[in-house]
């Protein structure tokens, strides 16, 4: 079976590879489920992964399976498992439990050991195949209403967790009623961020670099929020003309831009960190004002990685809503697909060079095997 993998530690080493075929048996008691890849989303964590900035084999390995992002169709399930049946359309939750009193209670997203297993990131194999076995308490069930898009589940699921953080750390306040939200980043967790804000009401600006009109500023005002380019109006000044923010999210990855987002926050407000990046930059950052307006205002930033099971399900929630609410929106995301597993060198080149892409992914099997 085909499979796209990098050597970790060795920079752009991304190459076709092969795996045996798995089995229901690799999963005991009956909880296994056998899955036939569709589709796979790629982001900058696999772009990354093949810099070699991170990255790990599993045990008994030399090569890594990218890929974490996946969507596909149950093949088989063993005879414990039952909330999914051959046929149904299924994803895959990234991270593994360890050993942590977090990990033990369904919450492997907030895990405080410092090594952890990620499928496709770190010491174990990622979707980028054409098959996978797993236990059953990691697959979410996808409605077939939410075929073409099932592939944004996974970054979907990122939004959500940073998304619940804040509302469940302002519970602080007793009475929270945000009304302004601002994203920094508009590529897709930007988008789906923005999305997920405007489902809960909000008033939404999303801030990105690129002067309007782009794909990316048409889908932030399609669901009705305000696209701002921080070439004509950076944050700082954005949050007087549109804020105060109650809500700051930020998916840029940049760190000047987490310390510009503590100065723009509103006083009360919650500032979310869900970028990440695998450089070593170093900032100046006005540092009296900001912790003054942390502590007279109280402030929180929160960082958030990853996402558990209840966020995989919120997704599905909030995609369902957003099909019937905002019709074709989702699909308009999944900008650049690639044909087949064989193409990993286009995949990789399309990660690196087209800006404009905002979803790229492979096509790993794109028949209908639902209905085969
Ligand atoms: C994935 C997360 C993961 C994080 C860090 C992101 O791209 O979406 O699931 O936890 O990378 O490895
Ligand atoms: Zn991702």
């Amino acid at each position: 079976m085909k499979a796209i993998a990098v050597t970790p530690g060795k920079p752009n080493s991304v190459h076709l590879t092969d795996l045996p075929k798995p089995s229901l048996d690799q999963v005991k008691n009956g909880r296994g489920v056998l899955v036939k890849v569709l589709k796979v989303g790629v982001d900058a964590t696999d772009r990354e992964i093949n810099e070699a900035k991170y990255g790990a084999a599993p045990p008994g390995y030399d090569f890594l399976v990218l890929g974490h992002e996946s969507f596909g169709v149950v093949e088989e399930v063993g005879q414990a498992v039952k909330h999914v049946k051959p046929g149904d359309f299924v994803t895959a939750t990234v991270r593994r439990p360890g050993g942590s009193i977090y990990d033990q209670i369904g919450t492997s997203d907030m895990t405080s050991e410092e090594t952890y297993c990620e499928r496709g990131i770190n010491l174990l194999h990622g979707y980028l195949t054409e098959r996978y076995v797993e236990d059953h308490r990691y697959v979410v069930a996808l409605p077939e209403t939410l075929e073409a898009v099932g592939v944004l589940l996974e970054p979907m699921s990122v939004a959500e967790k940073g998304i619940e953080q804040a509302y469940e750390i302002q519970r602080r306040l007793k009475v929270w009623r945000p009304e302004r939200a601002a994203v920094v980043g508009a590529g897709s967790l930007g988008l789906l961020a923005t999305l997920a804000l405007r489902l809960r009401g909000l008033e939404v600006t999303t801030l990105a670099r690129t002067a309007p009109p782009t794909l990316n500023s048409d889908l932030v005002e399609a669901v009705g929020a305000r696209y701002v380019s921080t070439r004509e109006t950076p944050l700082i000044e954005a949050a007087e003309e549109y804020g105060p923010f109650d809500i700051i999210l930020e998916a840029t990855g940049v760190s000047s831009v987490a310390f510009e987002g503590m100065e723009a926050l509103g006083r009360n407000g919650v500032l979310v960190l869900t970028g990440i990046s695998g450089g070593d930059h170093t900032v100046e950052v006005p540092g009296d004002s900001i912790m003054l307006g942390f502590v007279l205002g109280n402030k929180v930033a929160v960082g958030s990685v990853n996402a558990n099971r209840a966020y995989f399900e919120r997704g599905v929630q909030d995609m369902a809503l957003a099909a019937a609410e905002y019709p074709g929106w989702l699909e308009r995301l999944l900008t650049h697909p690639v044909r087949g597993l064989d193409n990993y060198a286009e995949m990789i080149r399309l990660l690196t060079e087209e800006k404009t892409a905002i979803k790229v992914y492979v096509e790993v099997d794109g028949r209908s095997a639902a209905r085969e």
